[in-house]
C-alpha cells in the first residue's frame, strides 16, 4: 500500500524534498505546507496553508490526510518542540525530538557537547553576563568570533576584524539585543582559518549514512565578497575532501570524509543517544578545513537539511528517500543500502534586488510556466514564489535555486546557469562564480597527479 507523506517548509529545500519522495514506490501524495508556486507543478502534490506550524494543526491535517509521517524542513519547529509533539499523538517525524534539536538551538548546549565528546571544534567560552564577557575580550591576543546561542535565522555570528570591532559586536548582541532573546547567552570562539564543508547524514539515533559533502557559497557576491545570505549556491561532491586515491574506503568518498565520519559524526550520534537525546533525521555538520595541516573542526551543528546543500545531494541519491526516512523513524538503517550517482550536482540561487537585505516581493517571474527542460539532470526548484492567478510572482528573498548534474563538474556548472537563464525578473541576481573553486581544486589535483 502506498503513503501519504507530510512536509513542513517552503523553500527550494521543500521542493527538492518533495521532488525526491514523490520518485519513491512507496508515496502516493506529499502533503505540503505550506509550500510555493511549484506544489501546482508537481502531480500528487496537495498543499495546504495553516497559520501556525505546531502539533496540534500539522497532526490534525495529518487525520485529513491520512497521513503517519511527517518530514519537517527547516529548524525553528523540531526546536519548538514539534516531532514530540506528533510523537504523543502517534505520528512519526523524520526529524529530532526537541531534545536532540538543541544541539541547533543553543549554540552552547552545541559547544559543551563537543567538549564533553571530544568532538573536535574551535576553543571556545560562553557567557551570560555582558560585564564577563567584554572582560574576556579584552585579555585575548587572537582573531575571535561571536555567537548569539539560540537561533537567530542564521545571522547570529557576528566577525569582528579588530578588538574594537569585537566589544561592539558584544554589544550589538547582548546589549542592544540585535537578535532578541537568542543573544541572551553567547559563545566566543577562536576564528579558525580555512575552507569550509557542509557535510549531512541520515540517523536513526544508532547508526548514520553519510551523503556526499557539499560547499555553499554564503556571500551574496561574486569572489565571496559582500554579507552573507541563506546561500547562493553549492555543489557536491566537494573535490577538496574527496581523497579517493587509496579507495572510497567505508564512506564512499574517500579516507577524508571517513576520518569526519569516525571523528565527528558517529561520535556526535552516540554522544546524544548516551545523553538520552536519540538523533532522528538529518544531522548537518558545518566543517572548517584547515588546508595546512588538514585539521578538521566543527563550527556548527543543524538539526536538519541545509539549503541549498539539499538542492545538490537528493539529486544525486539513487536509494528510495521515503525508505530511508522510514526506516530512520524505525531504527532500522542499517537495513538500507543507499546509494549515490557518481555525477556532480550544482545548484545556483537567483534572488531578489536588496537581498539579503530588504527587497520587493510581487515581482513577476517569466520563463517558469515552461517546464519542458526539466528532467532528472536539470532542476528548477522553487522557493520565493507565489502563484496569482496565471501568474507565478517573487515571494521571498531567495526566490529559486536551478540544479544540474553531469558526470563533469564544469558541464554542470554550464548546465545549471544554461536553464537559470531562461527565467527572468526585474531585480534578479545571483552569483556567476558558482563552482568555481571546485573547478580549482580539479585543475590542482590534475597538475598534481600530473607532476608525481
Ligand atoms: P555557524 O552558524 O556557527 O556555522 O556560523 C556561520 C558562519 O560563520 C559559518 O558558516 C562560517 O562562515 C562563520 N564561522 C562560524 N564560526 C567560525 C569560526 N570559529 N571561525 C571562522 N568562521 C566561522
Amino acid at each position: 500500500m502506498k503513503n501519504n507523506i507530510l512536509v513542513i517548509g517552503s523553500g527550494s529545500r521543500e521542493h527538492a524534498i518533495t521532488w525526491k519522495l514523490l520518485q519513491s514506490k512507496d508515496v502516493d501524495k506529499v502533503i505540503l505546507v505550506p509550500g510555493n508556486a511549484a506544489n501546482a507543478t508537481m502531480d500528487r502534490v496537495i498543499s495546504v496553508q495553516c497559520s501556525k506550524i505546531d502539533g496540534e494543526s500539522i497532526s490534525n491535517i495529518c487525520k485529513d490526510y491520512n497521513v503517519e509521517l511527517v518530514f519537517v524542513g527547516p529548524e525553528v519547529p523540531l526546536v519548538d518542540g514539534i516531532a514530540d509533539q506528533l510523537k504523543r499523538k502517534g505520528i512519526s517525524c523524520f526529524g529530532p525530538s526537541m531534545k536532540a534539536a538543541e544541539i541547533e538551538g543553543s549554540k552552547v548546549f552545541c559547544k559543551d557537547f563537543m567538549a564533553r565528546n571530544n568532538i573536535p571544534t574551535a576553543t571556545y567560552q560562553t557567557f551570560t553576563d555582558y560585564n564577563k564577557a567584554k572582560e574576556y575580550i579584552e585579555t585575548l591576543n587572537y582573531n575571535i568570533v561571536l555567537k548569539a546561542s539560540g537561533c537567530a535565522a542564521g545571522k547570529g555570528v557576528l566577525i569582528p576584524k579588530n578588538k574594537e570591532e569585537a566589544l561592539n559586536s558584544l554589544k550589538r548582541i547582548m546589549i542592544d539585543k540585535e537578535f532578541g532573546s537568542a543573544g541572551d547567552e553567547i559563545v566566543i570562539e577562536e576564528f579558525l582559518d580555512g575552507e569550509e564543508c557542509s557535510l549531512m547524514c541520515f540517523s536513526d539515533g544508532y547508526s548514520c549514512v553519510v551523503m556526499p559533502p557539499a560547499q555553499d557559497h554564503k556571500r551574496v557576491f561574486d569572489n565571496d565578497q559582500g554579507p552573507n545570505t541563506g546561500g547562493m549556491g553549492a555543489y557536491a561532491p566537494a573535490p577538496f575532501v574527496i581523497n579517493t586515491k587509496s579507495g572510497k574506503g567505508s564512506s564512499g568518498f574517500g579516507s577524508i570524509i571517513d576520518r569526519c565520519v569516525e571523528s565527528i559524526l558517529k561520535p556526535t550520534i552516540n554522544g546524544m543517544r548516551k545523553e538520552g537525546r536519540p538523533f532522528v533525521g538529518v544531522l548537518f555538520a558545518g566543517l572548517m578545513v584547515n588546508k595546512q595541516n588538514g585539521d578538521i573542526k566543527v563550527l556548527e551543528f543543524n538539526c536538519r537539511m541545509g539549503d541549498p546543500e539539499t538542492q545538490v545531494v537528493l539529486p544525486l541519491l539513487e536509494t528510495d528517500l521515503y525508505e530511508i526516512v522510514s526506516a530512520c523513524c524505525d531504527g532500522r538503517l542499517d537495513s538500507i543500502n543507499v546509494k549515490w550517482s557518481d555525477k556532480y550536482a550544482v545548484t545556483v540561487v537567483a534572488a531578489s534586488k536588496g537581498y539579503p537585505d530588504s527587497y520587493p516581493k510581487g515581482i513577476k517571474i517569466q520563463g517558469l510556466e515552461n517546464n519542458s527542460h526539466i528532467n532528472q539532470d536539470n532542476i528548477i526548484f522553487q522557493a520565493g514564489t507565489i502563484k496569482k492567478g496565471d501568474e507565478i510572482l517573487t515571494n521571498g528573498g531567495r526566490v529559486l535555486s536551478v540544479t544540474a548534474l553531469s558526470t563533469q563538474l564544469e558541464d554542470a556548472i554550464q548546465k545549471s546557469y544554461t536553464l537559470l537563464k531562461t527565467i527572468s525578473f526585474d531585480g534578479m541576481h545571483y552569483r556567476s562564480d558558482i563552482g568555481q573553486k571546485a573547478l580549482n581544486h580539479l585543475k590542482e589535483q590534475k597538475e598534481k597527479q600530473e607532476k608525481s
